[in-house]
């Protein structure tokens, strides 16, 4: 990202020195670029010019109100897998209409919540879920307007535990039984059937499993639609790649072309999911290295950020590209070094044997692409206080989520009184 560059050998967000923030705010910290932000959406939106489409922000890749804020200012709508993420669309000023309920676990008291807040669609996952939605909608003298997700058995060639639509995966409707909860569907008064949804994984560097797994929910609706069926939606969910290291993303325009020559043709209003693709590369994490050490023949750099502060590395085995925030004046050849945070896990790692120039106690390092997927996922194991957010626009920045004190994170526990405290 542009956004993220050196100028005078120190990194700057926008125009905002990441040295000097790191001073202020005291690291470590996620500093987001709200021109990368905006550029990212402009960019999804343009790709798909003259489609029908709603642009529904995948809340859970970044959850911040500022950044769900900034997306609804430039008219994006939100697609949201819990009670609690809803709240936060809603509170960054996302009209109900404009969310997407999403989730393979969807409980009665979420369902009501949604309903009650006039949720514009529910993607249902299975037929018990259909049940309880009619079931609650019916009692609030509501309908709930449904699109079902399918499960096209495509493999999204990405991370195992971040594939999601292919047999034996816990997401979605399996092909076959589609036709079936239509019927259901049809039947259930409380429910009004519009379409179908399909989201295969996350991190998808190349474009075939999503046309694969389009074409067959293209066929799918053809035949739904021959059985007399209305069917005027499809949800394409979202799942596009970015750049951790080298890999090679596919191009919008060219998403977009195989979205056109599928579903061009077929009458059908088409919502987009992007996460990863809107916030990914438009963040970074910053953080200082406490001690460089000799052991077993190995060196290591120990940083004052986490496996709980950012926990990919740790989950997916995923890279980060990791840079210094001030470029070392003296060249020094690259050696391999293992880059590690201070929790008491050995699988607290952010990089093994990676090769850098000297490392030395006191440098900042910044993990790029670290906008989605980072802070939301981060928790205070070991009693690590969250870290804060910042948002940067031009020559400002401002601290969106405040570092966690010590005094609320012990404040969060509660001592019974039976328990004797002296
Ligand atoms: C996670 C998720 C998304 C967003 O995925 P990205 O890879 O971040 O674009 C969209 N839709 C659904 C249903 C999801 O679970």
């Amino acid at each position: 990202m542009t956004q993220f560059s050196y100028c005078g050998g120190v990194l700057f967000c926008e125009d905002v020195s990441i040295n000097d923030m790191a001073r202020n705010v005291g690291t470590p910290f996620y500093c987001y670029s709200a021109e990368a932000l905006e550029q990212n959406y402009r960019s999804f939106v343009g790709a798909f010019d003259g489609l029908d489409k709603e642009i529904c922000y995948a809340v859970k890749s970044n959850s911040n109100q500022a950044v769900i804020r900034l997306f609804a200012n430039l008219g994006a709508g939100a697609d949201v897998v819990s009670e609690g993420e809803l709240r936060r669309a809603l509170a960054a000023g996302i009209s109900p209409d404009k969310i997407v309920f999403s989730g393979v676990g969807k409980s009665r008291a979420e369902l009501t919540t949604a309903l009650e807040f006039g949720c514009g669609q529910f993607n249902v996952e299975s037929r018990p879920e259909l049940e309880l939605l009619s079931a609650v909608a019916a009692d609030l003298g509501k309908t709930a307007t449904v699109v079902f997700r399918v499960n096209p058995d495509v493999d999204a060639e990405t991370h195992d535990k971040i594939s999601t639509g292919r047999a034996g995966d816990k997401f979605g409707i399996e092909f076959e039984q589609i036709g079936e909860v239509y019927a259901r569907a049809e039947a259930l008064e409380a429910i009004d059937a519009r379409g179908l949804a399909v989201h295969i994984g996350s991190q998808l560097t190349r474009l075939d499993p999503f046309l694969a797994a389009f074409e067959k929910v293209a066929n799918l609706i053809n035949d739904l639609r021959m059985q007399g069926y209305s069917v005027d939606r499809v949800d394409l969910g979202g799942g596009l790649g970015i750049v951790y290291r080298d890999e090679n993303p596919p191009a919008l325009n060219d998403y977009a072309e195989i979205v056109q020559t599928v579903f061009g043709d077929m009458k059908l209003a088409l919502t987009f999911e992007p996460g990863r693709r809107l916030t990914g590369e438009a963040g970074i994490l910053v953080s200082e290295v406490i001690y460089v050490k000799e052991s077993g023949g190995r060196r290591f750099a120990i940083v004052d950020a986490a496996m709980n502060d950012l926990i990919r590395p740790t989950l997916y085995d995923a890279w980060h590209d990791i840079d210094f925030v001030v470029e070392k004046t003296a060249e020094t050849p690259l050696s391999p070094i293992d880059i590690v945070g201070p929790v008491c896990e050995t699988g607290d790692v952010f990089a093994v044997q990676r090769a850098m120039p000297e490392i030395d106690a006191g440098d900042l390092l910044l993990f790029r692409s670290a906008g989605a997927y980072g802070a939301v996922m981060s928790s205070t194991y070991n009693s690590r206080p969250l870290i804060p957010e910042i948002l940067v626009k031009g020559d400002q920045y401002a601290v969106v989520r405040p570092r966690l004190d010590y005094d609320q994170l012990i404040k969060m526990d509660i001592v019974p009184d039976w328990i004797f405290t002296g």
